[in-house]
């Protein structure tokens, strides 16, 4: 969901570990162009709190008139059918200057699949050598309409219509920990859920429910085309000799209801949760 998205994107930017180039996707363009707005028109604030724009300040109105000079804004002109090369070379110009006002400066580009290849390999060299304050954003209905190389070079995030948001990245973290916890002992459940537990809530529960889920297709088809996530194919196999079937269920039992109890406003002790989730993973 939108409000997910825009949570942790705003979690990345308090703990300085924002990326400089964020691909948002899902068929819904609006609901990203919607995310891309508010979450520029915080970052750029004078005055913000952790989540909401404080709407009066001299970067908010401008951003408000559409007239900040930290916002570069590409998209395709009028009747054209593709964003050309030029658009992304005044992107180039606007990203190696300093901010004029606000601490960051954000260009979107959207829809972002629709660059031709001669712009594509233009923004590919931006991406390559990140100007500093300056965040990318790049909004697209079909990621893999973009290069590859592009695509490797941002954090994605899916931002779905069942108001779900996905974190690739994310999953492969938390499958990396489960393989070195389940299988090479190279760490305690303790310090996983620690580990876990820094991150936002709503996001790590809903990426470790997709994961246990993406196990549960596995084990009963062994058929990687029917996996959401099938890049994960390999961890999410060597996963499934460790874990045992019941105890998936399990798994996925608790944290719904953990879930669902995070849902319902009250405030679970998220350490102690995914600790409680991870003890069934335990062979
Ligand atoms: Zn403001």
């Amino acid at each position: 969901m939108k409000d997910l998205a825009l949570a942790k994107l705003q979690a990345n930017v308090l703990n300085s570990t924002l990326a400089h180039a964020w691909i948002f996707t899902g068929s819904n363009l609006e609901q990203q162009q919607q995310l891309a707005q508010v979450f520029s028109n915080w970052l750029l604030c004078g005055n913000k709190n952790s989540s909401v724009a404080c709407g009066s300040c001299k970067n908010c109105q401008l951003f408000n008139a559409h007239t900040h000079p930290d916002v570069c804004n590409i998209t395709l002109q009028a009747e054209a059918a593709a964003i050309h090369v030029d658009a992304i070379r005044a992107l180039n110009d606007f990203v190696y200057s300093r901010p004029q006002l606000a601490p960051y400066k954000i260009a979107i580009i959207y829809p972002a699949d629709r660059m031709n290849l001669q712009a594509a390999n233009a923004l590919l060299k931006t991406l390559e050598e990140p100007a500093p304050n300056t965040i990318i954003l790049l909004l697209a209905k079909h990621e893999l309409m973009l290069l590859a190389t592009i695509r490797s070079r941002c954090c994605i995030l899916r931002i779905s219509n069942t108001n779900e948001i996905f974190d690739v990245s994310l999953m492969q973290k938390l499958a990396g920990d489960l393989e070195k916890l389940l299988l090479y002992k190279q760490t305690n459940l303790i310090q996983v859920a620690a580990n876990w537990s820094k991150l936002d809530p709503d996001l790590v529960l809903a990426s470790f429910e997709l994961l246990l889920a993406d196990l549960l297709v596995l084990l009963y088809t062994r058929d990687p085309r029917f996996a959401k996530f099938a890049a994960m194919y390999q961890a999410q196999n060597s996963l499934l000799t460790v874990i045992k079937p019941n105890n998936l269920w399990l798994m996925l039992q608790t944290l719904q209801q953990a879930r669902y109890c995070l849902a319902s406003g009250n405030n679970p002790n998220l350490q102690l949760v995914i600790e409680n989730i991870l003890t069934f993973a335990e062979p």
